[in-house]
């Protein structure tokens, strides 16, 4: 039985940071539990499916939580509304008070499938909302002292899709002792990145920098595309790797038999 799962979880606050973007924090079940102690790693990208009352029967979908995992009692998801998005509209439509259906953690399979090579930069290329998982990814890789630094960058359409971030971005970069630079590739000044605008953002060695990126399978393919082309060979892809951030010492879902821990 996943942690979450039991019974329905109350919408504690919606906030429209944009018109097409809402931050929605749930109560966890117990006000002394976090997302950490609930056996989630988001340094893992695990995340929760999601459905509201009014989508019960459809399948319900993944969220990155936005959260610090050591938040205690509720944590949050922000989501990007679309216009004809089933999910995301009655989400955008919640208010506090109503109740919300919550699977997880789950991981994100194709982190458990291969193995990182060593490396000491770490790259992110980020499209659109896979910004909210890139920010957990992004904490966790600067919790390892071997990371030297870590980039992004974030590729959206203008600047009304990104500016909601900017402040967690920055709080990042403070407390990364210098070690974490970001930069915002908007398309409709400059169109789509290519080999050249990574090679610009991702100043670290080639050699030396494992790269991911998250968006629809279809961007991130691309983002690969560009990475290899721009010379950028290694995916931070980790087998077995334990996020400082996260806990995994009591699996609770099955799936984790499929991702044995090693200390990294
Ligand atoms: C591991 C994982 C984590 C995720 N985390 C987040 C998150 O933190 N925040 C978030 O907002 N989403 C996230 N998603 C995407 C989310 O699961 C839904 O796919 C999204 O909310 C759309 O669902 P929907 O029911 O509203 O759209 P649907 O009803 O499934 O689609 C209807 C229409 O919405 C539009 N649409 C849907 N998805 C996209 C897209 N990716 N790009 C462009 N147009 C689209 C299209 O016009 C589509 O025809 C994540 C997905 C995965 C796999």
């Amino acid at each position: 039985m996943h942690p979450l799962s039991q019974s329905p979880h109350t919408v504690i606050s919606a906030t429209h940071m944009t018109p097409s973007l809402v931050r929605v924090t749930i109560s966890l079940p117990a006000p002394d539990q976090s997302l950490s102690s609930l056996n989630f790693d988001l340094g893992l990208g695990d995340f929760v499916r999601l459905s509201t009352p009014h989508t019960k029967y459809l399948k319900a979908r993944a969220y990155s939580p936005t959260s610090a995992p050591s938040r205690e009692g509720s944590f949050d998801i922000t989501v990007k509304v679309y216009p004809d998005g089933v999910m995301s509209r009655a989400i955008g439509a919640l208010k506090p008070g109503d109740t919300v259906n919550v699977l997880g953690p789950l991981p994100v399979p194709w982190l458990t499938k291969k193995r990182s090579l060593a490396h000491t930069h770490a790259g992110f290329l980020a499209m659109g909302i896979g910004i909210t998982e890139i920010l957990q990814l992004a904490r966790s890789e600067l919790c390892d002292p071997l990371i030297q630094t870590a980039t992004l960058l974030w590729v959206v359409r203008g600047a009304e899709d990104c500016e909601w971030c900017y402040g967690e971005l920055e709080e990042i970069a403070k407390g990364s002792g210098g070690r974490f630079q970001w930069a915002v590739h908007m398309t409709r000044d400059k169109g789509r990145p290519t080999a050249d605008s990574l090679r610009e953002a991702f100043k670290s060695g080639a050699a030396e920098t494992a790269v991911l990126c998250v968006g629809t399978k279809q961007m991130m393919s691309s983002g690969y595309t560009m990475f290899a082309a721009a010379g950028f060979k290694k995916k931070l892809l980790r087998f077995g790797f334990r996020s400082p951030l996260g806990r995994r010492s009591s699996p609770m879902v099955a799936d984790n038999k499929k991702r044995p821990i090693n200390s990294v």
